[in-house]
């Protein structure tokens, strides 16, 4: 069956007139800039925009997150439709609203319910995660399900025939409404569906009873049917029974994308998988990996407007004084010529810290400067405010979430340090080497398959390398890496601007990625499964 999957072009700009133009509607629960997390809002932020750019008419449906904060202003482009409908989940008829804004040749709908409306991000505030994501995301599949049948946007609307890219397990039940509540009555039967999985690590599992409140028949059940292992189950009469939102797309959606090859194939296995991976063995012939971009017009050192002095391949030297910046802005000795490493990232166990934590004593005894920029579990945020006093002239630990330090960091250090026990693409690596940044990177999933190890006694380092990777994930082999890293930087300062200029001249746009998701959508289309 594998022998029939297309392989995937990169580009497709020749067929520009030939071109098939579809209706693309994105289901995500964050969008950047309105709502952000992590990654998924990237790329559901920049994807929409580059299949616009490309003829295609483009929706992405969200939730309007109101918190009753300044943060508030990021909808504030967005009319009300004064479409109010009803979805039938959670024992009623739930009536929800819909904002539009038309920006960069995208609809962006926002779905509007009093449960989108709190302080915090989308998932939780700092007492946890919210009780009611079920039903919160149960609801945004339900009103995106609706948005293209009864939202006259731009004076018409989307219709049946069109194209669900349903983002991880919040949308997850797209798919499944399609199949189960729509074509059973002769609506959507043109339409097709692909589920993209940013990170398998989370599946929308809740409890078997739930099922009846999700707003889907009786009979389907077995689609979203999830039995947990016994050594997850909390008690003898646990019969683990679940449902799993996650798994429900896998087994409908008509194409299973992920955010790199590299990840595409590690889902498939019992390490990579998370439970999943002989279904989606089964569903190999359907399953492709494709890289994200990134936004090039948001990442670009040469007009960032977070940093201190501009740079660029032709001029590297606003790169220096940006570190100046950053050193003197942490309060750290301001000095040129000592290595400065940074990471960014959730504090969660998926991104290393642990690691970090494990080496950090060893990696305080060479003349480094480290910066952590990061919020999550408080655990990992009490350790960074910790080591900061204990290593007051050489650690900073920002904890929080902020974009414009981001930025800072990614074009004031020399290294950005990557110890991810798993990740699907990644997008911090992208920026640094964009930034002239050089990533030292655990070889997982999308680091695996975008930073190439540099080693002096291959000839390919010279034209290809553009970081350190190491493996297998333990203190040592992260530690040797940053090492060889450190001697390169000190030492080699002509491998390390080679490495530098090979980064920052890369293509990052968002054409490729673009390109291979027409491909598969036009795929879906000629050939259901
Ligand atoms: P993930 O989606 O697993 O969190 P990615 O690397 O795909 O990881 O994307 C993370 C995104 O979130 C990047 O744009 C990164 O810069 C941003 N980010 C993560 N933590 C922070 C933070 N504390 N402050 C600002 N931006 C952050």
């Amino acid at each position: 069956d594998e022998a029939k999957k297309p392989g995937l072009k990169d580009t497709g700009e020749e067929e520009a007139e030939t071109r098939v133009s579809y209706n693309i509607i994105f289901v995500t629960a964050e969008a950047a800039p309105y709502s952000k997390t992590g990654g998924l809002a990237d790329v559901c932020g920049s994807l929409p925009i580059a299949l616009a750019a490309r003829g295609h008419r483009v929706m992405v449906v969200t939730p309007r997150y109101i918190h009753g904060t300044s943060e508030d202003a990021k909808f504030a482009g967005a009319v009300d439709l004064a479409q109010r409908t009803k979805v039938s989940c959670f024992g009623g008829a739930q009536e929800v609203g819909f904002f539009h804004e038309y920006r960069e040749g995208v609809d962006w709908v926002f779905v509007d319910h009093p449960s989108f409306h709190r302080p915090g991000n989308p998932y939780g505030d700092k007492f946890g995660t919210f009780g009611d994501n079920q039903f919160r995301f149960t609801l945004l599949s339900h009103a995106a399900c609706e948005a293209p049948l009864v939202l006259p946007l731009g004076g018409f609307t989307y219709g049946e025939k069109c194209l669900f890219l349903a983002n991880d397990w919040h949308a997850s039940l797209v798919p499944v409404l399609l199949a189960a509540k729509y074509r059973p009555h002769g609506v959507y039967t043109d339409a097709r569906s692909i589920l993209v999985i940013h990170n398998i690590a989370h599946q929308g599992v809740e409890p078997a009873i739930t099922y009846s409140s999700l707003g889907l028949p009786t009979e389907w059940y077995g689609a979203l049917e999830w039995v947990f292992p016994t050594w997850a189950r909390t008690h003898a009469l646990d019969t683990g029974e679940a449902v799993n939102f996650l798994k429900g797309a896998v087994v409908t959606a008509d194409r299973i994308v992920t955010v790199s090859k590299g990840y595409s194939w590690e889902i498939t296995t019992s390490e990579g998988g998370n439970g999943l991976h002989e279904l989606l063995n089964g569903r190999k012939s359907i399953l492709n990996g494709i890289t994200n971009g990134i936004d090039v017009t948001e990442w670009d050192p040469s007009c960032d407007k977070h940093i201190a002095f501009n740079y660029s391949v032709d001029d590297l030297s606003g790169k220096a004084k940006c570190k100046y910046a950053l050193q003197q802005e942490l309060g750290l000795p301001v000095r040129p010529d000592c290595p400065l490493i940074g990471f960014i990232g959730r504090l969660d166990y998926q991104k290393g810290i642990d690691l970090i934590r494990l080496a950090m004593p060893e990696l305080m005894e060479a003349d480094v400067q480290f910066v952590m920029l990061g919020s999550g579990n408080p655990i990992y945020e009490d350790w960074m405010r910790a080591t900061e006093s204990v290593y007051r002239d050489k650690f900073r630990g920002w904890v929080g979430f902020n974009v414009p330090i981001s930025h800072k960091i990614t074009a004031g250090c020399d290294i950005l340090l990557m110890p991810s026990a798993f990740e699907p693409c990644g997008l911090n690596q992208l920026y640094a080497m964009r930034y002239g940044t050089i990533p030292v990177v655990h070889e997982t999933g999308g680091l695996r398959d975008t930073v190439h190890n540099f080693n002096p006694y291959t000839e390919d380092s010279k034209t290809e390398s553009t970081g350190w990777t190491f493996s297998p994930l333990t203190k040592e082999s992260m530690l040797a890496a940053l090492r060889y890293a450190i001697q390169t930087y000190n030492e080699h300062k002509s491998s390390w601007e080679g490495l530098m200029l090979r980064g920052m001249t890369k293509d990052y746009t968002w054409v490729n990625a673009a390109t291979q998701y027409e491909q598969i959508i036009e795929w879906a289309f000629i050939d259901p499964p």
